[in-house]
């Protein structure tokens, strides 16, 4: 009798996963078919391909075009982040711009230095509507960066959505650790060691140090310093080290230079 029913019990919870698997899976096809008419009324006659087909793709097809864009570029933010750099190179700096920090928020001027410097987000040289406040390039239709549609500048908006990814990835680098772990292959950058599963993002130059040392070098070649070629895995105790040294000559640095 025992065994009957020590037996019959996982049957049952195996039947009630396989119910709740194939209501899943139809409650898929379901969302993905409303989807996918959503997205088909709603889709520009030209819409860029390598969007287009990684929508359809998706486990979860997004169900308009400018989320169709949006998950694209979260998707590819080392593209987005060299995408942005590049059309930040095509507008150039604001004449008489310069770096500069401020403790009040009200110039629109980044407070600290581990921010990156965006000339078109401070109030003084703000493009208005239809320009990127990262790039200064236009903004096209769907947050997109060219006119594939020949209809000018969306006035409505202020971001690219390429730029929007560029500066997330830019203020938080260590969200995209995986991705960058699978960029630098297998060893520590800094001790050409077996990198750990702990492995931590790390600036090669510190942003203390391209402040103190580098403020001048101009914009946007400054944004460097915040992409993809100042980046790199290291392990997190020689990341621990490698902090602690920064600090030391921080510290060293500032009281040399304070007045007696
Ligand atoms: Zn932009």
């Amino acid at each position: 009798m025992n065994e009957h029913f020590t037996g019959s019990a996982p049957i049952c919870v195996a039947l009630k996963e396989r119910k709740r698997m194939s209501d899943w899976h139809t409650q898929k096809i379901e969302r993905n078919k409303r989807s996918l008419e959503r997205l088909s009324k709603n889709l520009p006659a030209i819409f860029p391909p390598v969007v287009l087909a990684r929508a359809l793709a998706r486990p979860f097809i997004p169900p308009t075009p400018r989320l169709a864009i949006e998950s694209y570029w979260h998707a590819h933010p080392i593209r987005a982040d060299r995408l942005a750099r590049a059309l930040a190179v095509r507008t150039g700096p604001p004449g008489g711009w310069a770096w500069r920090l401020s403790h009040s928020r009200k110039d629109g001027l980044p407070t600290t230095f581990r921010t990156p410097p965006a000339p078109y987000r401070e109030r003084a040289y703000s493009l208005g509507p239809g320009f990127c406040c990262v790039c200064g390039q236009p903004v096209y239709r769907l947050g997109w960066h060219a006119d594939l549609w020949n209809a000018g500048p969306n006035m409505k908006a202020a971001w690219h959505c390429a730029c929007v990814v560029a500066w997330d990835f830019w203020n938080a680098p260590n969200s995209e650790a995986a991705l960058l772990r699978r960029l630098q292959g297998r060893p520590c950058s800094q001790t050409g060691g077996r990198l750990w599963r702990d492995a931590e993002v790390d600036h090669r130059v510190p942003l203390f140090r391209v402040w103190r040392d580098h403020r001048n070098e101009g914009w946007p070649t400054l944004l460097n310093y915040w992409g993809l070629p100042n980046l790199q895995l290291i392990n997190r105790d020689v990341h621990a080290v490698k902090c602690a040294i920064e600090a030391r000559s921080r510290r060293a640095a500032s009281s040399f230079e304070q007045p007696n």
